[in-house]
């Protein structure tokens, strides 16, 4: 692949797992997993069934502007191995689809490059948008919720 998916911030998931505020000024809310529906935005796997979790409000990006969405993330509780492969990881290959959106490197949406993306395009439709001029980076979410699931940066 011509480009990475990114683990969440490490930093900022070392804080919240210390008990740190989560991006609405909370602490994160502990839950069990139902081992199918909830994906870690840090190991980028799905949380085991029975495992516990954490729900953060999270702000994936660097800076507040009106593009800055925040939404809901879990996390495995415990201390997980951040996502470091070259494939798709496998949150982002269990949905039949997902929303893919291109940002500029102000950290705004740049329209027209949104779409819902069939899983076997995924790779293929990130890979267009990245080779774009003034893309910056591209972030995949559910198509369901909406919720951040990674991000992907040129290599
Ligand atoms: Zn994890």
């Amino acid at each position: 692949m011509s480009f990475k998916i990114q683990a969440y911030d490490q930093h900022w998931v070392k804080n919240l797992r210390a008990g740190g505020m989560d991006d609405n000024g909370q602490t994160a809310e502990h839950a069990v997993s139902d081992g199918g529906g909830n994906p870690c935005r840090s190991c980028l796997d799905y949380i085991a069934k029975d495992a516990e979790m954490l729900i953060a409000g999270a702000r994936p990006f660097g800076q507040l502007n009106p593009y800055a969405e925040c939404g809901p993330v879990f996390f495995c509780a415990e201390d997980c191995t951040p996502w470091s492969g070259d494939a798709l990881p496998p949150v982002l290959q269990n949905s039949p689809d997902y929303l893919v959106k291109a940002y500029s490197a102000d950290d705004r949406i740049i329209y027209g490059t949104g779409q819902i993306t069939l899983v076997a395009e995924l790779a293929g439709y990130i890979t267009t948008l990245l080779n774009r001029a003034g893309v910056a980076f591209v972030d995949i979410r559910s198509s369901r919720n909406n919720c951040f699931a990674a991000r992907a940066v040129r290599t």
